[in-house]
């Protein structure tokens, strides 16, 4: 017998029950980004490795463990996008986009990382993201803090969720604050972990972000990066701080939020859920002054987030929420009634545009066709049988409650669709 056929561990169909729900979140991301000026851009799912590697930093999670890295037939070593900063940097230097100019822009799209699977966490998993270029000030920081916030209200999830921030400074503050830290680290040495005392070497700010709780008071005791900051990154933190007050939104400091990546500096947040369990990031973001230089560019300002769009979705189940469902459903009897509906349904497709019309299609019995009408969802069947298309007149009959089957001439149908849909 030959095997079954699965799908890749980790990497799941978004089956048609669940599409609406993301259709209505991608919907309602598309307005706010409207709203606030923002391109969308679309980047190639698949890049150079290289590209990964000397941005998100040879020494992160993502490249040391998580990438679908595989050579090309030529050779050359490409790579699932892990994630979409890095493409769409290579991809503002590729065209120009950053010379003596400002971006607003975002993506949405399937990102690839090989991680265990759980709840929350896949290895195909979309995010949508923003990116802007060319602004250094903290307003653009709360302008995209201010963006997502203004999505979770209108999907009905910003009670659910808490935004943290913290500051790295810049890139030369948060060198001397990772001798301080390494310095403090190695005092206290037998008391971490393995995989602590290989970052100790690797990323020491990462030991921060250590779930282990036999760690827990050696980290709350650790000294602060902000004690090792300049008094120019105090202000630029103290300004989103207060940006974000006078907007409404209520934050929290949290100093050992570091991130994973290498390439972030001053502001980083995240926005996090306790109903998901332990994946309950649904939103992370920050400054990355630094990473277009990295990359070969001209030293540009630029900022960014990205979000889950899993965890939005499992957020979002925890909901009620109502489907579109069709406003009638054809059914007919014999082969001249089944032209006439044929063209029937292309005509109110013409004139109700916003509603749904199904065809049936296929033999079958009245009753079985109606049985399908109900299974669509739909709210009435329109009835095509001999004695209707001799008259040119269309039987209605009401699924969702116990009114009386009618009877009207097919010129009075919109007018009666529109005043039932
Ligand atoms: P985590 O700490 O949960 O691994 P991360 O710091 O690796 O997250 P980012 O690279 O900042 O995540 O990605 C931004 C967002 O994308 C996360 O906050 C999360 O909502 C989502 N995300 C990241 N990895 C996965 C994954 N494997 N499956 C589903 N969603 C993910
Ligand atoms: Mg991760």
């Amino acid at each position: 017998m030959s095997k079954k056929l699965q799908a890749i561990r980790g990497m799941h169909d978004i089956l048609p029950d669940k599409t609406p729900l993301w259709q209505m979140l991608e919907k309602q991301m598309a307005e706010v980004c409207q709203q606030y000026g923002y391109a969308e851009i679309r980047m190639p799912l698949v890049e150079s490795t290289d590209l990964f590697c000397r941005s998100i930093g040879e020494v992160t999670d993502i490249v040391e463990k998580e990438m679908y890295s595989f050579d090309d037939r030529n050779g050359d070593s490409l790579s699932l996008r892990p994630e979409g900063t890095a493409s769409c940097v290579r991809a503002g230097l590729e065209h120009g986009l950053f010379y003596n100019q400002i971006q607003r822009l975002w993506y949405q799209g399937p990102m690839f990382r090989h991680e265990r699977p759980q709840k929350g966490r896949y290895r195909q998993f979309h995010q949508i993201g923003i990116e802007c270029f060319g602004m250094s000030g903290a307003e653009i920081e709360a302008e995209i803090i201010l963006m997502s916030y203004r999505l979770w209200q209108k999907l009905g999830i910003a009670g659910e969720l808490t935004l943290e921030l913290n500051t790295l400074g810049t890139l030369e503050e948060r060198a001397a604050y990772k001798d301080i830290l390494v310095g403090y680290f190695k005092q206290h040495i037998d008391a971490l972990d393995e995989d602590s005392v290989r970052r100790l070497k690797t990323n020491p700010l990462r030991i921060l972000d250590s779930k282990n709780p036999h760690m827990q008071a050696l980290i709350e005791a650790a000294p602060q990066l902000l004690n090792s900051l300049g008094a120019e990154s105090v202000e630029h933190f103290e300004q989103l701080q207060s940006y974000l007050n006078d907007a409404g939104v209520s934050f929290k400091c949290n100093p050992r939020l570091v991130r994973g990546l290498d390439y972030y500096s001053h502001t980083v947040f995240e926005w996090t859920t306790t109903s998901l369990g332990a994946q309950g990031t649904v939103c992370a973001g920050g400054r990355y002054d630094g990473l277009i230089d990295q990359l070969g560019g001209k030293q540009t300002p630029a900022v960014g987030l990205a979000m889950g769009v899993e965890r939005l979705i499992l957020l979002l189940e925890q909901h009620e929420w109502s489907v579109h469902s069709p406003l009638a459903y054809i059914v007919y009897q014999g082969d001249k009634a089944r032209k006439e509906a044929i063209q029937l349904a292309e005509r109110l497709r013409n004139q109700l545009p916003g509603e749904g019309i199904v065809l049936h299609c296929g033999a079958g019995s009245l009753k079985s066709q109606f049985k399908k009408a109900d299974k669509v969802g739909a709210s009435l069947a329109l009835i095509l049988g001999e004695e209707e298309v001799e008259e040119n007149k269309v039987s209605i009959k009401f699924l969702r409650n116990r009114q009386e089957q009618q009877l009207l001439p097919e010129d009075e149908l919109v007018v009666f669709l529109q005043n039932n849909s």
